[in-house]
């Protein structure tokens, strides 16, 4: 089983328990309808961070109160912010299968979630090596509604990054995303090199790092 299949398996929820075949199939017939639908789009910039206390920082005009994010930033100059989005084809075939056949909605959903976490990864390992020739590390991707930084920041993200015409990425009212296969996210950048995990603090082994998000 390759990566995006498994991570996919897992959001299904099928944790550790065997997968049977037919579902496996609908996995990989969603992988391969999302490959022609998903019209990838990414755009991020770098933004000065200061600190105004440990859990009051500005990431340009981003200013965020969170004692999680705080803690994972801290000791960072400066901080990549990202929007990514699979695009709006992904949701209208959400919305032609839903009429007629939901356990392919619920894999496409799975598949989606593998197919943009996999797509950031991957791009995430070219800002890496970018940055890392002049000298900075990256701390983990950080989104807006993980531990305390709040879902509201991310309209000022989106205008930070001017989503809406830089990779066609806007909000409902209701603060949803839309398309809605699309993330926002902060990685902090620093002059120490701290091993981070791509997946971030919850899949490190570092359990006594000073930066964990989380406890
Ligand atoms: S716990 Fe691991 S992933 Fe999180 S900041 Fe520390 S080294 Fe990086």
């Amino acid at each position: 089983m390759d990566a995006r299949t498994k991570e996919a398996v897992r959001y299904l929820g099928y944790g550790n328990h065997a997968v049977d075949d037919s579902t496996l199939a609908l996995v990989a017939s969603s992988f391969e309808e999302l490959e022609r639908t998903t019209g990838r789009r990414i755009i991020y910039r770098i933004f000065d961070v200061s600190f105004k206390d440990s859990d009051h920082l500005e990431i340009g005009k981003l200013d965020i109160v969170s004692k999680n994010l705080g803690k994972n930033l801290k000791g960072c100059q400066s901080a990549v912010v990202l929007g990514a989005t699979l695009g709006a084809g992904v949701d209208m075939l959400l919305r032609k299968y839903a009429l007629t056949d939901m356990a392919r909605v619920v894999a496409l959903q799975a598949c989606a979630a593998a197919f943009l976490e996999e797509y950031l990864d991957e791009y995430q390992e070219k800002i890496r090596k970018e940055m890392k020739e002049q000298g900075l590390y990256l701390r983990p991707r950080f989104s807006p509604g993980y531990g305390d930084f709040s879902i509201e920041h991310q309209e000022m993200i989106l205008r930070m990054l001017d989503t809406a015409k830089t990779i066609g990425l806007t909000m409902t009212d209701s603060s949803m995303l839309t398309p809605t296969k699309s993330v926002t996210a902060i990685i902090g950048l620093s002059k120490n090199n701290v091993p981070c995990h791509t997946k971030g603090c919850e899949s490190c082994n570092k359990t006594d790092c000073t930066y964990r998000r989380n406890p």
